[in-house]
């Protein structure tokens, strides 16, 4: 088989990336087996045939859509009538309209609505933290469509379960929350083969494996990690010989799944039970974002999702925001003093002496806070600015994770235009 060539490093996100992929992607489907096609995309797309039409699961990017449907169509061009969404994110709903013939059902689980209706609410929230993380241009939010305007495609929504039979193939469909709260799981019980959508593998990045984002920084709700680990007990309970995921490539024999599936699952555990044995303790989140680390032999990364941050999603899933601290209750931020600390220090040239120092001293998130508190004192301080850029490229140089690589390269854009237009 080919290899298949991904977005990697992509994220799987709610949003319009300008993706590469189609540009690299193979001129030809991949045939998994007789039955099954993949057509690598922004978000892979699938054509299940029968001897009664064909099934599609997930479309791809808008952008990639046809591209991705001109091969799957290459090799069978039966009447499409399913269309099955593992979930809504925009890298796996672009090609609704160019797969949907008449009488074409369209099948998501019941929390799509909610799910599309949420991103549609907060656009406007959305495109500009969108833009900053992945350097693109701001897309143009229209009029606020309210709380309910998100167009919804689906003609058949479940709740746990939905079973239906095509050309002699039965097609079982799970809700299996995880990296959404609509995710669904597709199981093809003929051909021992699970359709999981990015709850594997979010970010199609090869082997070794990244530990998954339990919490967004571009923002979403907590991921919840309970239901993520019982999502992949279901799929493990099927016994599947092939599982065939949003992003990345195929992984073929029930024991190779259950080797990858097992270590993702008790890693997610592993961290959720750290995160919930501290707070009985009365941990603050921060101690436990420094103390939580993932097992020794956990044979995870975190290029894609950070530990860190999921406990913190964890904690205050859990919790909240409020920290016991009195001071914390009021609208009234830590930076509304920076300007005073300050000016008792004696001016801004102070702080960046201690910021530089820090930087140098090997703490470079230290450094950052300082140059956070002289330019809220004074926001074009050349000095403080410096300091910052050191600081931000300092955490670049060493950055292992694509989600805060790409913050830090807005910081230290945002921080160079800043120097260039004083
Ligand atoms: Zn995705």
């Amino acid at each position: 088989m080919p290899r298949i060539v991904h977005a990697a490093l992509l994220l799987c996100i709610g949003i319009g990336v300008t993706a590469s992929a189609a540009d690299q992607a193979p001129k030809k489907a991949v045939k998994i087996q007789d039955s099954i096609y993949l057509a690598p995309a922004t978000g892979n797309v699938y054509l299940v045939t029968t001897a009664a039409g064909n099934v599609v699961i997930d479309t791809a990017l808008a952008g990639q859509a046809a591209e991705a449907r001109k091969l799957l169509l290459a090799e069978n061009h039966g009447p499409v009538k399913y269309i099955i969404l593992t979930h809504g994110h925009a890298d796996h709903v672009g090609g609704i309209p160019l797969w949907k013939e008449a009488g074409t059902q369209v099948i998501a689980q019941r929390n799509y609505v909610e799910f599309l209706n949420y991103t549609a609410r907060l656009e406007g929230f959305f495109a500009p933290r969108n833009a900053a993380a992945f350097n693109r241009p701001q897309e143009v939010v229209g009029p606020w469509a309210g709380n309910f305007g998100a167009k919804i495609d689906p003609t058949i929504l479940f709740d746990e379960k939905y079973q239906f039979s095509l050309g002699g193939v039965e097609f079982h469909l799970f809700s299996t929350p995880g990296e959404t709260p609509d995710h669904l799981t597709v199981w093809v019980p003929a051909y021992k083969t699970a359709f999981i959508g990015d709850n594997y593998d979010a970010a199609g990045l090869p082997e070794p494996m990244s530990f998954p984002n339990l919490s967004t920084l571009r923002g979403s709700p907590p991921r919840w990690a309970l239901e993520w680990i019982s999502s992949i007990d279901k799929v493990l309970a099927l016994k599947p010989e092939v599982v065939l995921m949003g992003h990345g490539e195929p992984i073929f024999g029930n024991a190779e799944i259950t080797r990858r599936l097992t270590r993702f699952r008790d890693a997610i555990q592993y961290v959720h039970d750290e995160v919930v044995k501290g707070m009985n303790s009365g941990k603050d989140v921060f101690t436990l974002m420094r103390e939580i680390k993932l097992p020794a032999g956990s044979g995870l990364t975190e290029s894609f999702g950070k530990v860190s941050w999921s406990v913190r999603g964890i904690y205050e899933g859990y919790a909240g925001w409020f920290d016991m601290n009195p001071s914390s209750m009021y609208e009234v931020p830590p930076a509304s003093v920076y300007p005073d600390l300050v000016k008792l220090a004696g001016g801004p040239e102070a702080v960046v002496r201690v910021a530089l120092e820090k930087l140098e001293a090997g703490q470079p998130v230290e450094a950052l806070h300082l140059t956070d508190v002289v330019l809220a004192y004074d926001p074009n301080n050349s000095a403080a600015l410096a300091a910052r850029l050191k600081a931000l490229d300092f955490l670049r140089d060493r950055c292992e994770n694509y989600v805060e690589a790409g913050w830090l390269d807005y910081g230290i854009r945002t921080t160079k235009e800043k120097m260039a237009s004083k």
